[in-house]
């Protein structure tokens, strides 16, 4: 039998350009960024956490110089490029896609980025807080990484605010028989977003009351104290590494769950920065 792949990848992939047309603060902890470009289009929309490397300018430059090489040669290309010239790159998710003809902002078409605002240590957080109209960027498309087992008969959904906009669109694309279990860890009351209802859904909001806590331990402690259902699971669990890395270990050593049934992935390191 054909092995299963393990991420869901685009079918081609180019670094495509497109502009920010609206920035806004939506909650405490979120900046919804909003692009638009003709270029966009070329980006097949796979719903759930579907991602993408996310170019912008440094602080302070007005010009976006990009890599052109297609595929993984842009790596190397963007290695080669001055310190002082080369985009920032980051990873982010898309949270809305709007095809050509449906955006809110005019013809082009449109996706939105939920920024998790972590003030201006990061250049990206940095960059979404202060984004205005007409500011260049470009993104690589990337796939999805949530790929769930076909005989799993629920899911355990886990995640710290990075992982929000993958959450939400894990549970926006799930069939409406989708049996889940989801911990959300924010770091405000007010940064809950809607959730699709629906009867095999829970989801578990958990706020951190603890301003200086490292995103992810109280996500962690929750599901390891948590009652979970029985039978075959599938297990997305995205965010803090240690978040990421110490929830699998909990659930192949203290609750045996099959390591080939867990998708974890640190979206950022407690700090260390990215890229
Ligand atoms: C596949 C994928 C999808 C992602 N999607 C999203 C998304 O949709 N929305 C989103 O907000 N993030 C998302 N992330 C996480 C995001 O890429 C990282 O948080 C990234 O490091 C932010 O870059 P930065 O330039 O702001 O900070 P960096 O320069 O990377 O780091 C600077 C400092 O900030 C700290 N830091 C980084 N991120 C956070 C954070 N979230 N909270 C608190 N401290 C932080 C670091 O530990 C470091 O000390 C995703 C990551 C991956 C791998």
């Amino acid at each position: 039998m054909a092995k299963r792949a393990k991420y869901v990848k685009p079918a081609s992939r180019t670094i495509v350009e497109a502009e920010v047309v609206a920035s806004k603060r939506i909650s405490p902890g979120f900046v919804r960024v909003t692009i638009a470009g003709e270029q966009l289009s070329s980006v097949a929309p796979m719903g759930a956490d579907h991602w993408f490397r996310f170019f912008f300018p440094q602080a302070g430059q007005t010009e976006l110089r990009l890599p052109s090489a297609a595929s993984n040669l842009w790596y190397a290309q963007w290695l080669m490029m001055s310190k002082d010239t080369r985009p920032v790159v980051r990873n982010y998710t898309i949270r809305a896609y709007r095809p050509a003809g449906s955006g809110l902002f005019g013809d082009r078409t449109e996706i939105d980025i939920d920024f998790a605002h972590h003030g201006d240590s990061g250049p990206a957080s940095a960059w979404a807080n202060a984004a205005t109209e007409g500011g260049r960027v470009a993104l690589l498309d990337e796939g999805r990484i949530y790929n769930p087992t076909p005989d799993a008969t629920w899911q355990l959904l886990v995640g710290d605010e990075s992982a929000l906009p993958a959450v939400i669109g894990i549970l926006e694309s799930a069939p409406a028989d989708l049996r889940a279990e989801v911990f959300l860890e924010i770091a405000h009351d007010d940064d809950k977003q809607d959730v699709p209802e629906s009867a095999g859904v829970n989801v578990h909001w958990l706020v951190r009351t603890d301003a200086d806590a490292v995103p992810g331990v109280l996500a962690l402690e929750t599901v390891r104290a948590a009652e979970l259902p029985t039978g075959t699971s599938y297990t997305f669990v995205a965010g803090e590494q240690a978040l990421t890395t110490g929830l699998r270990r909990h659930l192949v050593n203290d609750r045996q769950f099959a390591k080939s049934n867990i998708t974890f992935t640190g979206f950022w390191r407690h700090g260390h920065a990215a890229g």
